[in-house]
C-alpha cells in the first residue's frame, strides 16, 4: 500500500492519477481504438462552472457542510415541535426518508453513469466525477470524508431553493422535515458508499453492512464490474426495484434525467402527502391538520397562487 495522504494533498494525488490514467489511455489509443469520453473530457476541457472538464477532484470547504447539517437538524426539531408531531410519526418519516434517499440515489446514479450526460451543462461535471469513480474506485477512501460529503453541497442549494417554493417557504412543515432529512440521508449515502470501498471499515459499519442497512462490499463490487449496470443504489435496500426499472428503461437518457430532476423537486412533497394519508388512517383528523400548519400549504398553495386564487380549500389533503 502506498503512503496515505489527507486534505488537499490527497486531492492533488488523485488528480495526478487522473493525468496518469489519461496518458495511459491515450498511448493505448495510438495502437488503434477510440478514446473514451471520460479521458477526452479531461484532455480537452477545463471545468468552467457550466461544462465538464478537469480537475476531477476538488477540495471542498467545510463550512457549507456544517451549515447544512446544523440547519437540517434544527429544522427537524423546530418543525416537529411546532406541529406537536408524535414521535412515532417522526420515526416513520425517518424510515420513509431513508428508503426514498436510497431509491433516489439509484436514479441519480443511473443518470450520472450515462456517458452522454457528460456533455450536458451543469450536470456534466457530476457525471464525469461519477464515471471517474469507476476508473479509480478507491477515490472515496483516498480523500477525506469531509471532501466526499462536500461534493454534494453545491447541488444541495438549488435543490433546496426549488423545494422551498414547493413547500411554501416552510408552511408545509412536514415537507420541510422531509427535505431536512433528505439532506442528512444524502450524507449518510456518501458514508455508505465510502464504507463499501473501505478495507479499514470500522465495526459499526461492518454491522450495518451485515444487517443490510448499508450496501455490502460484495454488492457494491457488482456495480464496479463493466458495464456498471448493477446495484446502483448507494445504501442498497432498493436495488431490486432499481434493477427492474433499469431493465425496462435503462438507456432512455432523457427519461432518467427527467425522473431525476422531478424527484429532486417533488419527492419530499410526495412523502409528506403519503405520511399525511397514513396519519388520516390511524389518527384523528384534528392532529393531521395541525401538522400541516393549515392545509393550504405546499403544492396546493403553489397551484392556487399560479391560478390567481387564494382559496385553496378544494386542494386540501
Ligand atoms: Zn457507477
Ligand atoms: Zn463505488
Amino acid at each position: 500500500m502506498g503512503k496515505r495522504y489527507t486534505g488537499e494533498e490527497a486531492i492533488r494525488q488523485l488528480n495526478l492519477r487522473v493525468e496518469k490514467k489519461t496518458q495511459q489511455a491515450v498511448d493505448l489509443c495510438k495502437e488503434g481504438g477510440e478514446l473514451d469520453v471520460t479521458y477526452k473530457r479531461v484532455l480537452d476541457y477545463k471545468f468552467d462552472g457550466v461544462w465538464a472538464g478537469r480537475p476531477i477532484y476538488v477540495s471542498r470547504p467545510r463550512f457549507p457542510t456544517y451549515l447544512i447539517s446544523g440547519g437540517a437538524i434544527s429544522v427537524i426539531i423546530y418543525q416537529a415541535k411546532e406541529m406537536n408531531l408524535p414521535l412515532q410519526y417522526l420515526g416513520a418519516a425517518a424510515v420513509m426518508s431513508y428508503l426514498n434517499y436510497d431509491f433516489f440515489s439509484g436514479v441519480l446514479h443511473v443518470a450520472l453513469d450515462d456517458p452522454r450526460n457528460i456533455k450536458l451543462p451543469f450536470i456534466g461535471q457530476a457525471a464525469l466525477e461519477f464515471q471517474w469513480h469507476h476508473a479509480i474506485p478507491t477515490d472515496l477512501v483516498d480523500k477525506d470524508f469531509m471532501d466526499v460529503i462536500g461534493d454534494l453541497n453545491i447541488a444541495a442549494f438549488p435543490i433546496l431553493a426549488a423545494n422551498m417554493i414547493v413547500m411554501d417557504y416552510g408552511r408545509n412543515r412536514m415537507m420541510a422535515i422531509f427535505m431536512a432529512m433528505k439532506l442528512l440521508m444524502a450524507y449518510f449515502g456518501q458514508f455508505s458508499h465510502r464504507e463499501a470501498h473501505n478495507i479499514r471499515a470500522g465495526k459499526f459499519s461492518q454491522l450495518l453492512q451485515k444487517v443490510g442497512l448499508m450496501i455490502s462490499v460484495k454488492d457494491h463490487k457488482a456495480h464496479h464490474q463493466p458495464p456498471h449496470e448493477d446495484d446502483f443504489c448507494l445504501i442498497g435496500v432498493c436495488n431490486h426495484v432499481l434493477q427492474v426499472m433499469f431493465k425496462l428503461a435503462g438507456h432512455f437518457q432523457y427519461a432518467w434525467l427527467a425522473f431525476f430532476i422531478l424527484s429532486c423537486i417533488f419527492d419530499n412533497y410526495i412523502l409528506s402527502v403519503m405520511l399525511n394519508h397514513l396519519a388520516v388512517n390511524v389518527s384523528s383528523k384534528d392532529s393531521v391538520e395541525t401538522w400541516h400548519g393549515g392545509a393550504d400549504s405546499g403544492l396546493p398553495y403553489l397551484y392556487g397562487s399560479l391560478v390567481g386564487s387564494n382559496n385553496n380549500s378544494s386542494f386540501a389533503f
